[in-house]
């Protein structure tokens, strides 16, 4: 590690890994510090992930799979089943990842494209001047230094420390920090094509509940239920147990997680002088599915790209990086998670009388394609009033 670089990333996620990697590729000096002594762990993800997606950041390698999806269902509380399956026509479906492997492997390809990669060195606070940052002040191994860069990428997830340390706000309301819990659990009885979402206010207040395959008899199975909705005796873990108790009796755990998935509006914004937030520090998880893996690889290359063009001309103020906030909300990802924050807005004020009947509406349907947006479609198409329920929310 050395004491100054172009570009310092903060974080080896998703976000902080595709960062340092378009970075070093661009030909820059790059430092990606991670705060643990291993990449990778603990996982705290139910690790879905859609094909078409991944593929635009990295090869597909089995080392990293750990199954093949087929098909998603959606369970409504009165047990009705939405299917949807992989069509005819090729449409390919998803991915249960190992992120212990995945994550590694991206941190490995930004090595290999020339990144120093630190890690057990934890970015404690910004180096600030003229109001601007410069740095990191960073606890490497226990030894304090400090990491000047051009311009910081703060990749550090959910907890966001780095950008609100430099004086961004990053504050999630309570309501829209889902809290997790998940267990990986060996011995049930599984789909091990599907990847299966549980709704309703008994099983998953204001979120949801899934059982996500990681192999024969193997699975993810995880929840998330609204920060305001978790209380003594309600929390997710309580949740998790009744339905593991319910429906997997006889099943063995074999790792237990608890972790928050942001599901607000991203931040108001993104960059500062010399400073670019990425991945979910940013807040740039799809709000109605928590999915955050495939929107961190997109900004952070994003950034990286953009910090690039910056360092090259000479100019890293917050005027300069902005191109990388507009950028980013202006893509398709941006206007996704626009609509799909107010679909979530929406999903949530429903009784579980509502998702019974929504999901009677679509139980009998094919898709053409298999994706959240067309089922928004097909259920604003068997439930007009929907729109104008959608069109109300701000
Ligand atoms: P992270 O992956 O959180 O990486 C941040 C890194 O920064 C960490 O390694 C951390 O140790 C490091 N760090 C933090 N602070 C510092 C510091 N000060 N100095 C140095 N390093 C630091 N998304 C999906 O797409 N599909 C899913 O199925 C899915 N399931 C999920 C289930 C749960 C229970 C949870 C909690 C999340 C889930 N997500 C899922 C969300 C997904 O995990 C995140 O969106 C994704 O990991 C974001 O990547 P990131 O790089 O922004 O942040």
């Amino acid at each position: 590690m050395k004491s100054s670089y172009d570009i310092l990333v903060v974080g080896g996620g998703p976000a902080g890994a595709l960062a340092a990697k378009t970075a070093a590729r661009a030909g820059n000096s790059v430092c990606l510090i991670e705060k643990r002594s291993a990449i990778g762990t603990p996982v705290r993800c139910a690790e879905g992930v859609g094909k078409e997606l991944l593929k635009e950041y990295i090869k597909p390698d089995p080392r990293w799979i750990s199954a093949e999806i087929e098909r998603a269902r959606l369970i409504s509380p009165d047990g009705t089943t939405v299917s949807l399956e992989q069509d005819k026509a090729g449409n390919e479906v998803g991915y249960v990842l190992d992120r212990k492997v995945f994550d590694r492997e991206l941190v490995w390809q930004a090595a290999e494209a020339g990144a120093d990669v630190v890690v057990k060195t934890r970015a404690t606070e910004p180096i600030m001047e003229n109001g601007g940052v410069r740095g990191a002040k960073v606890l490497s191994s226990g030894t304090p230094a400090e990491i000047r860069a051009e311009v910081v990428l703060a990749a550090d997830g959910t907890e966001a420390q780095f950008a609100r340390r430099a004086g961004l706000d990053t504050t999630v309301p309570l309501r829209e920090m889902m809290s997790c819990a998940q267990y990986l659990m060996t011995g049930i009885d599984i789909d091990a094509g599907s990847t299966d979402f549980y709704l309703g206010n008994e099983v998953a207040p204001e979120g949801y509940l899934w059982v996500f395959p990681k192999g024969d008899r193997t699975a993810n199975v995880g929840i998330g239920i609204s920060g305001r909705k978790s209380r003594d005796g309600s929390r997710a873990k309580d949740y998790l147990d009744r339905f593991v108790a319910k429906n997997f009796p006889d099943g063995k755990m074999i790792e237990a997680i608890v972790g928050g998935v942001p599901v607000c509006r991203p931040l108001a914004c993104t960059v500062a002088d010399g400073l670019m937030v990425i991945g979910d520090a940013a807040r740039v998880v799809d709000p109605l599915t928590g999915g955050g893996i495939g929107n961190a690889m997109f900004t952070g290359r994003l950034a990286a790209q953009v910090a690039s063009e910056c360092i090259s001309a000479g100019d890293c103020s917050k005027e300069a990086l902005m191109s990388y906030d507009a950028g980013w909300r202006a893509s398709h990802m941006g206007r996704i998670i626009e609509r799909n924050y107010k679909v979530k807005e929406y999903f949530i004020t429903l009784d579980d009388k509502k998702l019974n009947t929504l999901a009677a509406s679509i139980a009998n349907i094919s898709l053409k394609e298999f994706s959240v947006s067309t089922l928004i479609k097909e259920l604003i198409k068997r439930n007009p009033k929907m729109l104008l329920e959608l069109k109300a929310l701000k």
